[in-house]
């Protein structure tokens, strides 16, 4: 791991950023209101602990930092961090240890692990136009963590040789073994770089989109920040850079159709809403009290 990125994280505690949701004009949407109830998440995860899954997570980022190191830019991984955390704590697991970091890389694309590492390329990042596309897109895998999407897909594929490695893991962990990460089964690692490599269940990646676009619209931006890059990637032409994406998620389209079914109207309020509205919406509900 690489030792710039834990210093950086460990500045961005974000200790200003501590107002929930509630406090922002109002608005009022219950994530589980969009979230389908067909899955057991308790029931798919529930041998598997908090402390397991961040460890879990931190030997994938480890994975995926071997793919590709960070852009050497303190200033860009700060500000995209700042701006995860932020969307972070509007969601009901603002404990978890998130990091966010930018890999260098002309692939469009990004990444998330359990336990709250989130990763996007630089590659997509030069696409994107404004802080509310960004936005969408670190909410749409904040989703994938707090759905524990990745840790349920890998166990389905790992079977019980995943839980006796997972308890492995649980063992080093008391002993007092520091970073767990490296700790982690050969098993443990191809597990993750196949899901990396598969991608995630269609149904994951619209469940993804669609908290994302709440989550983002929790945090005071733009609802259509997700379904504008969406838009972009659907212009794009199948290169090698967003040959990875297409392969592992549905098609733009598609998710922008899935998209506007469930939001419909429910969010023409909040488009054009911008982060720079939140002390006067603020400001205005305190004088209404
Ligand atoms: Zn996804």
């Amino acid at each position: 791991m690489k030792r710039t990125y834990w210093q950086l994280t460990t500045l961005l505690v974000g200790a200003l950023l501590t107002s929930q949701a509630s406090a922002f004009g109002g608005l009022n949407l219950d994530l589980n209101k969009l979230i389908s109830a067909g899955k057991n998440l308790n029931e798919a995860s529930k041998d598997i602990s908090e402390p397991e899954e961040i460890s879990i997570g931190e030997g994938m980022a480890s994975v995926l930092l071997g793919t590709a190191p960070l852009v050497k830019s303190d200033t860009l991984q700060t500000y995209v961090n700042q701006v995860g955390r932020y969307l972070s704590l509007q969601t009901e697991r603002p404990d978890l240890p998130w990091h966010f970091g930018v890999l260098d890389s002309d692939s469009v694309n990004a990444f998330a692990t359990p336990g709250g590492h989130i990763f996007i390329t630089s590659g997509l990042l030069r696409k994107m136009h404004s802080e509310a596309e960004l936005a969408g897109v670190l909410s749409h895998e904040i989703a994938h963590v707090l759905r524990k999407h990745h840790l349920v897909a890998m166990k389905k594929a790992g079977g019980m040789g995943f839980l006796t490695d997972v308890a492995s893991i649980a063992v080093d962990q008391k002993g007092g073994g520091g970073y767990a990460g490296k700790e982690l089964s050969k098993n443990l690692i191809s597990g993750m770089k196949e899901i990396l490599v598969r991608g995630l269940d269609k149904d994951d990646e619209y469940e993804a989109d669609r908290m994302g676009v709440v989550i983002a619209t929790r945090a005071g931006y733009d609802s259509y920040g997700l379904p504008a890059v969406l838009q972009m990637l659907d212009g794009l032409s199948n290169t090698s850079d967003v040959s990875l994406l297409f392969s592992t998620h549905p098609a733009p389209e598609s998710r922008m159709d899935t998209l506007s079914g469930v939001m419909q109207s429910k969010f023409d309020h909040y488009q054009g809403q911008s982060v720079n509205d939140r002390f006067r919406r603020l400001m205005t509900n305190s004088a209404k009290k």
